[in-house]
């Protein structure tokens, strides 16, 4: 797990949330989710979570959270019960039956703003912090955001970031890594880093929608035979990439938890201003947001591969194979316009 310093002082966080507040609490968020999939041995923690009951057809990164949360005692958990997972519900209810905290937060699916306003004031209260320090809090982490958006920029723009790279920066915004100096300095270091490179050329331009991948390998594959994401959909997201004025406004803004008119406005955007060639909408094994596939193929204007991946590990060959058909396809497209 990320350096922990006092354990009482970490709070898991099963999903993105205004983690503004917790870092205003003096508290350290941990993104459970990246401490599964970061751990040496993914693929155990979902048997130990399946010895402990969870079925065959639960998704893997429940069962990783739950191992994750035992494994590291977490005492305190953020559960997102509304706007993410209805099994987060459940999986809450058995994690608070083995003496974790539990404190609920709720995205409104009609993207109420008192609702959400509500719920930011709840969390505050339920850490004991208050508005003008989550603001300070929110003022401190924008800077952050703000270079994020730079190494964004330098993804699509100038060309010099990997989608693998874009990926592990974005993804790890949710916590900052539970340290946002460590975090800020790591970023700082990389950004001069990128500033030396050449820039990619000739490469097919994809956008990666849906959850982060299961896959280990899965950016890599796709630059060893000629692509490269210059779009992470969620994973920017994580990242609350905005100008607004205050949390409220933030966290409205981010497009993952509500329906999905927002995230086709957002993905409508990259295309253009990204120039995309196709999307990859991967899929995780069991889970409820395998359906929205249906509603992106039917909104959005360029080609769309859809992957499914259940359990960590390296892509297995049909799905190799299938990436390698659709980069084909797409440069024959190419050639041909
Ligand atoms: S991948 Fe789907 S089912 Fe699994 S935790 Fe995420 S939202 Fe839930």
């Amino acid at each position: 797990m990320a350096k922990q310093g006092n354990r009482s002082s970490v709070i898991g966080i099963t999903s993105t949330i205004p983690v503004e507040i917790v870092f205003a609490a003096g508290l350290r968020p941990v993104d459970l989710n990246n401490v599964f999939i970061n751990s040496s041995e993914p693929e155990r923690l979902i048997s130990q979570a399946e010895s402990a009951g969870f079925s065959h057809n639960i998704c893997a990164w429940i069962k990783g959270i739950y191992s994750t949360v035992i494994n590291h005692d977490v005492k305190k958990v953020i559960a997102v019960t509304g706007g993410d997972c209805s099994n987060t519900i459940a999986l809450a209810e058995i994690l608070a039956r083995r003496g974790v905290e539990i404190i609920p937060f709720d995205y409104p699916l009609d993207r109420d703003g008192d609702f959400l306003r509500a719920q930011i004031e709840r969390l505050s209260i339920s850490l004991s912090t208050s508005w003008s320090d989550v603001r300070a809090a929110r003022l401190r982490l924008k800077r952050i955001r703000d270079k994020l958006r730079e190494l964004d920029r330098l993804t699509f723009i100038d060309n010099v970031v990997t989608g693998f790279e874009n990926h592990l920066f974005l993804v790890s915004s949710s916590d900052f890594r539970s340290d946002p100096e460590v975090y800020e300095s790591d970023l700082d270091e990389f950004l001069i880093e990128v500033g030396e490179r050449e820039p990619k050329k000739d490469e097919i331009r994809l956008g990666y929608l849906g959850v982060p991948p299961i896959f280990g390998d899965l950016y890599e594959y796709i630059e060893s035979l000629g692509g490269r994401v210059v779009f992470n959909e969620v994973q920017r997201q994580f990242s609350i990439p905005y100008d607004n004025e205050d949390i409220v406004e933030d966290y409205l803004d981010y497009t993952y938890p509500y329906d999905a008119e927002g995230r086709i406005e957002d993905i409508k955007r990259a295309i253009k201003e990204r120039g995309l060639d196709g999307l990859i909408h991967y899929t995780q094994t069991f889970c409820f947001r395998q359906l929205y596939d249906i509603i992106l193929r039917e909104n959005l204007p360029i080609p769309i591969l859809t992957l499914e991946g259940d359990r960590p590990g390296r892509i297995d060959s049909r799905t190799g194979i299938r990436i390698e058909a659709f980069l084909e396809m797409l440069d024959d497209r190419s050639y041909n316009v």
